[in-house]
Order: C-alpha cells, then structure tokens, then sequence
C-alpha cells in the first residue's frame, strides 16, 4: 500500500463531547460544529455518530455544508454560519437550513425571500469579522425578535487566552446587545466553554475540542497517521538528502523515504522540527518536506518498520502545528484524501 493510513476514532469524537457537555452542564445545550467537512475529518462517519451519540444542533459553514449534512443527521437543527447569501433560498429552505443573518442585507434578503422560514442571529461583539454590529442591532432588533430568532450567538476572538481582557469585554458587549430578549442565546465555541459557566448562555457550539484539539487539552486524541516506508538507503558522511541539499549526513546514516508530503498536508514549513515514531522511539525528519515525500533518520533502529506513525500517541496535531508554525484547525483541514481512512 503506497498511500498512508488515516485512522479516525470516532468513540473518541463522542467521548469529546459527552466530556465538554458535562463542562456546559445542566440547562445547557452542547450542539457540535462540523463546517469543513467535520475539521477534515468526513462528515459522513462523523456526523451520524455523533447524531446517534444524541447531539441535537450542528452548525456549519455554508449553506452547501449544510445540504451535505442533512441527509446524515435526520432532522436535526443544522444552523449556517454564513448566513443567507445569494443563491441560497432554495437550498436553505428545501434542506430545511437555519441561517445566521449577520448584516441588514441579509436580513432584507431572508424576509422577502423566505418569509416565515426559520433563522438565527450572529452579533458582532467586536470581532469584526461576523455578525450585525451595535447600531445596525439597535434598530434592527425589535422587528427581528419579533419574528422570532430560533438562536441569537456570537464568537468570541481570544477565548483560547482564558485571561485575555477581550473575553471579558465581548461577554459585556453581548449582554448589552441581548439581555432581556426571549430568544435563546450562544456565546461560547471551544475555548469559551472552558471559560466558564457565564459563556455558556443556552447553548455551547465547540468545534476543535471534539477532534481533539487544543484549547481542549484533555481531549481524547482522535486521529492517528501512520505512514508506509518506500525505501531506505544508507548515505555516507558529507552526503545529502532531498530538495536544496539542506540536510547532510555527518556521519553513515540510514534514511528512510515515506510516502506522504505537503499535498497530504503535512506542511512543508513543519520540516526538520517534526519527528515520525516507530513505536516508542521518535525519528527525526531530515531534509525538506517534498510534495508525496518524506525523509527520516532511522540510523537508531535496530529494524525499520513498515511503517512510520506522524500523528499519533507520541506526536498529537498540535505538536504538528507547532512544528509548522500553525494552529491544530489547519492540520485538521489540510489532511489530504490520498489516505486510507479508517473510521473506527
Ligand atoms: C468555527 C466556529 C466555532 C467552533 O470553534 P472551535 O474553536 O473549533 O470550537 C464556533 N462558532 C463559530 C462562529 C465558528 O466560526
């Protein structure tokens, strides 16, 4: 087999869960964000697991994500992050999608196009990138709770710094903006469930922390990559491996070539400071990155495995993404679909 194996644990995934929906506690509705076909992960083993696990709520990107994922959640409620753009009634309404309008024009676009279809309202509390701001709000709001907002929600910019004064201030913001209305309300993502109870409002909406990653540090791992062994050679002193001559063995050296590069979205950038594992023992990798191919340093074992694992026990996706310089979400959605990926 060329190609590596993606192994997704999706008991993993529902333990997540059920972990940070005792988190939000009683009263508390912990739904499941699954945009970007579940973090990379196939919305189509993930989602009706987590369905059957008794996840209730999903929220999604697109209105095409959302599309996708009726047909694996029965009738779930399946919010849309982007709200209502152009082009999106029918599929909004057939699917029976529930919008977040998150500026006047979409507003004006969902009332005339789809009146009496149900939405949801995203605020901006000073994020500045989603959502209907203060003054838009105030005179907005009247007639839009009076149609009856399924769920009012907005996000949160530094909640992964639980002592960052943002966090505060947008909580403020927020209860400014929305205290008092008859609707239920949604602050808090991943982060801002392990803020605190005073996140959490009606409903929590993480995403990152159910496929086991950072800020959810007790997360379950969910993910492991292992990585078959094309070739091994032994290069001589003074020798070098890969693209730019930019590794040379000091002393013989045995390097093994395995079959998984950047376009499998192992970042190029993450280079020498990521190791594979055989078992126990990490390898490190040597030379750049290439695009179906990496090398590593096997001279420490006594026999080369068949094959070498990247992402697992030893090396979690935020090790990765520290190595590459990036966040664990941008490991997750990079993974490529050469894999063979095995839902467990
Ligand atoms: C992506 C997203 C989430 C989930 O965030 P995580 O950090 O992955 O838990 C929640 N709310 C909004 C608005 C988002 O865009």
């Amino acid at each position: 087999m060329g190609a590596g194996t993606l192994t997704i644990d999706l008991d993993a995934i529902v333990a997540n869960w059920a972990a940070l929906d005792a988190i939000a506690g009683a009263g508390v509705e912990t739904s499941a964000v699954i945009k970007a076909n579940a973090y990379g992960l196939g919305v189509d083993v993930v989602a009706p697991k987590l369905a059957a696990a008794g996840v209730q709520t999903f929220f999604v990107a697109t209105a095409e994500e959302g599309l996708r994922l009726r047909s694996f959640v029965g009738d779930a409620d399946i919010f849309v992050f982007s709200g209502h753009m152009a082009g999106d009634t029918d599929m909004l309404t057939q699917a029976k999608l529930i919008p977040m309008l998150n500026a006047p024009e979409q507003v004006t676009r969902h009332f005339s196009a789809a009146q009496g279809h149900p939405f949801g309202i995203q605020l901006d509390t000073g994020m500045n990138r989603l959502g209907i701001e203060f003054g838009d709000w105030h005179a907005l709001s009247s007639e839009l709770m009076a149609a009856g907002p399924r769920l009012v929600i907005s996000h949160l910019a530094c909640a992964d710094e639980p002592d960052h004064p943002m966090n505060e201030r947008q909580l403020r913001t927020f209860h400014e903006m929305t205290d008092g209305i008859a609707s239920r309300r949604s602050l808090a993502a991943t982060g801002g469930t392990l803020l605190g109870s005073e996140y959490h409002f009606e409903l929590v909406r993480p995403g990152i922390g159910l496929y086991g990653g950072l800020p959810f540090a007790e997360a379950t791992p969910v993910v492991r990559l292992d990585i078959p062994v094309i070739q091994t050679r032994i290069v001589q002193p003074f020798e070098t491996v890969g693209y730019g001559n930019t590794w040379e063995a000091q002393v013989e050296s045995c390097i093994a070539t395995i079959s998984a590069g950047y376009a499998d979205g192992l970042i190029r950038a993450m280079g020498e400071n990521a190791k594979v594992y055989a078992g126990e023992i990490a390898c490190p990798v040597v030379g750049r990155v290439s695009m179906d191919l990496i090398t590593v340093d096997v001279s420490h074992l006594e026999a080369v495995p068949d094959t070498l694992c990247l992402i697992g026990p030893h090396q979690c996706i935020d090790d990765i993404a520290q190595a590459a310089g990036t966040i664990g979400y941008e490991i997750l959605t990079s993974l490529g679909d050469r894999y063979h990926r095995r839902a467990t």
